[in-house]
């Protein structure tokens, strides 16, 4: 093939992967002085900008890279959707080592292409970025969310979504058990890092039996000995007899090497794309009769937090209230996959993409 063929072929299967998960705009950005690669995923504005977090990852390939950036996205228009939020979906995906690159070169350089956007792409931390990573980007650019308290934003989101997760929780053991208490309940808790360590805490305090993981010794310790959860092996989670699995480390742990192996009744947790491939996954675990909480429903406290900030004039209660909502709508989600027999994940689209279309009859994309 001539290089000129070549090219067209790999840009007609790159556009091809864009339109089949229906982006409106992928960004690539390069900046060689600072090592900077990053791939901004905008996948729809209808319902507002596109908020979501920047994730830094150590990727073994850019293809990695652009399929995470834009299932992530993808991912945030449905969260958006689903809560009630005026905003689109999008998300930032930073190739590289964290404990590396980042410098507030690197940081303050990314701010000049989230900048660059125009506030069609708003940003907020994910994996790999802290709060200080956000300051930087705020030197550059005013669409930027997930500031420090003392600069008039809404802090670390976590807390918030592991509050969002922990009712999703309660909502799928009041459909599984008919009460929503889980005194007593065993909870096997994947990643122990930001969400999860605040999972953790809101679990043990409620008398659930936890057991945790974590690829970090040390904060496996540090959560081990403040909140009194059992210590377990990274595979071993899987084949746990626990009575809820809760993912809140990286996405697709729902796979078909993992889901033969769960003996829980339900799968709730922060972690985003949980399901490796959405549709034979979500049907998996419906015919093991596991219940599932969509990961994009209850894991949006942080989203519900950051769009407050973006609001103006945050306020911790009225963000904290406003995930308090999750719990009904988990509940009315795991109602209507039950009673159309479908899978809950497919439930939760559904409805998200009801409220996209509605607004895109009144409205055009941002
Ligand atoms: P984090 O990086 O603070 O925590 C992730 C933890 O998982 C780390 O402690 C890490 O060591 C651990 N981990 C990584 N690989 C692992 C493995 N194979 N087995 C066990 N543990 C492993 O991230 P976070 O902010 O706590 O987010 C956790 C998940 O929740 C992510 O998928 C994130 O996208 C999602 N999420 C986070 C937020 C938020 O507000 N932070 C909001 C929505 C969704």
């Amino acid at each position: 093939m001539e290089i000129k063929e070549m090219e067209v072929a790999q840009s007609t299967s790159l556009f091809n992967q864009v339109s089949t998960m229906g982006h409106e705009q992928v960004v690539f950005c390069y900046d060689e002085p600072t090592g900077l690669k990053a791939i901004i995923g905008i996948h729809n504005t209808v319902l507002g900008p596109a908020l979501g977090g920047t994730r830094m990852w150590n990727y073994t390939s850019e293809s990695e890279a652009l399929t995470d950036a834009l299932r992530l996205s993808r991912g945030m228009t449905y969260k958006a959707a689903i809560t009630g939020l005026n905003i689109g979906g999008g998300k930032a995906v930073i190739i590289g080592d964290a404990s590396k690159m980042k410098t507030e070169a690197f940081m303050r350089r990314f701010g000049r292409f989230v900048e660059s956007l125009g506030g069609r792409y708003i940003t907020a931390e994910d994996v790999n970025m802290k709060t200080k990573d956000m300051e930087y980007i705020s030197m550059e650019t005013k669409h930027v969310t997930g500031l420090p308290e003392s600069m008039g934003g809404g802090g670390d989101p976590s807390p918030v979504t592991a509050y969002g997760t922990y009712l999703g929780m309660k909502a799928s053991a009041k459909k599984v058990y008919g009460n929503d208490s889980l005194s007593g309940k065993k909870v096997a808790v994947q990643g122990v890092g930001q969400v999860g360590m605040h999972l953790v805490e809101r679990l043990s305090k409620e008398g659930a039996e936890v057991y945790i993981t974590d690829i970090s010794e040390e904060k496996l310790s540090k959560v081990a000995s403040q909140h009194g959860a059992k210590v377990v092996g990274q595979e071993e989670i899987y084949d746990l007899d626990v009575d809820i699995y809760a993912p809140c480390a990286l996405g697709a742990t729902l796979n078909d090497d993992t889901i033969g192996r769960l003996k829980c009744q339900i799968v709730a947790g922060a972690a985003n794309n949980q399901l490796e491939d959405e549709n034979r996954h979500g049907s998996m675990l419906m015919d093991k009769g596991i219940v599932y909480a969509p990961d994009f429903l209850i894991n949006a406290g942080g989203l519900i937090n950051v769009y407050a900030e973006h609001l103006g004039g945050y306020n911790k209660e009225s963000a904290y209230q406003h995930a308090d909502k999750i719990y009904d709508t988990c509940l009315n989600i795991l109602n209507v996959a039950e009673n159309d027999k479908i899978p809950a994940q497919e439930a939760a689209i559904q409805l998200a993409q009801e409220r996209i279309d509605a607004m895109g009859k009144v409205k055009l994309s941002f």
